[in-house]
């Protein structure tokens, strides 16, 4: 079972609820991408499987355990999400109602349906789940993995337990990244950006399309230093029209803004965001005012593409408001 660092709370909260007998039903797993919320799952799915727990934690090698490290036990499903959107459909909710009431044809006495990143469930899903979620049967465990609590109905959400999954100390990071057999460079580069979130560090280290989105982002912020509207305007043009790289080179560019405003007043402040530089300088000529009407400019340039209206009009909107606030 792959080691998971950081959130030790909550997976002793996670190992009581199995020891005391009260584990829950309905889980979710928040915290942004990258934290280790589909290891939790796993781990979770573990937990009220195992039949030989070590020190109340799930052995991690009986025949139970390996099956769902491999994705491959008969009783845990992956709900599948379908459309371009990638969300969960009412026609899968309403399947799963139907199949929740089906027995576990193994020992193991329960069974397992885990929806993973669901800011993409609609309502009318998750008020299709609701009666099943009040109600489930004595052996079935639903657990959601999602970025925000806001993803859900509030209904949804009180019939939850919610737990919160942070990133872990850059030390912890390192130590995992290099279990991973990364080299000690690029994980150094990596943690740089993306800290103690192994899962951003990985795709860092792995994927060529992240690094040239954390480039973009910080030639952004370059461009808001030296208030270039030109250059600021032609590098957001450059994202095109692909959605998730917008809502990444956004998220980055967001937490920047945020380093800065913090930086304004403590200058030796950790930093979240990818390009430390840049928010030390952004700190100079920002006040907490207009970093705070960037990040809502940015806040409403993603919330008007998430309703579906044309990026590059979502963008050079942002643009030119950047522009009005910097200059
Ligand atoms: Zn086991």
């Amino acid at each position: 079972m792959k080691k998971i660092y950081g959130n030790n709370l909550l997976i002793s909260n996670l190992c009581n609820m199995k020891k005391f007998g009260r584990t829950a039903h309905t889980v979710l797993f928040y915290g942004e991408k990258g934290t280790g919320k589909k290891l939790l799952a796993e781990l979770y799915t573990s937990l009220l499987m195992c039949r030989n727990p070590v020190e109340n934690m799930p052995c991690g090698i009986c025949s139970i355990c390996r099956n769902i490290q491999a994705h491959g036990h008969p009783d845990v499903t992956y709900v599948e999400t379908s459309g371009k959107s990638g969300g969960y459909s009412v026609d899968t909710a309403r399947k799963i109602c139907s199949d929740a009431f089906i027995k576990p044809n193994n020992n193991t006495a329960c069974k397992v349906y885990i929806f993973r990143d669901c800011h993409n469930m609609d309502v009318r899903t998750q008020n299709t789940l609701l009666k099943i979620i009040e109600e489930p049967p004595d052996y079935v465990y639903f657990i959601f993995t999602s970025e925000t609590k806001a993803d859900f109905l509030p209904t949804i959400i009180s019939r939850c337990i919610c737990f919160g999954v942070s990133p872990c100390t850059e030390e912890q990071a390192e130590k995992s990244l290099l279990e991973s057999g990364f080299n000690k460079q690029a994980i150094g580069k990596a943690i740089e950006c993306f800290h103690g979130n192994i899962g951003m560090c990985t795709e860092y280290i792995q994927n060529e399309n992240l690094r040239q989105q954390v480039d973009l982002t910080k030639m952004l912020t370059d461009s808001i230093i030296i208030k270039d509207e030109y250059k600021l305007d032609t590098i957001l043009y450059t994202l095109g029209k692909d959605r998730y790289a917008v809502k990444t080179v956004l998220t980055m560019l967001d937490k920047i803004i945020r380093d800065s405003a913090v930086l304004i007043h403590n200058p030796d402040a950790d930093n979240i965001g990818c390009y430390r530089m840049g928010a030390i300088k952004l700190s100079y000529i920002l006040t907490s005012r207009k970093a705070e009407k960037i990040h809502n400019s940015i806040e409403r340039a993603w919330h008007t593409i998430e309703c579906n209206v044309n990026i590059n009009l979502a963008l050079t909107a942002l643009c030119a408001e950047i522009t009005e606030i910097i200059i």
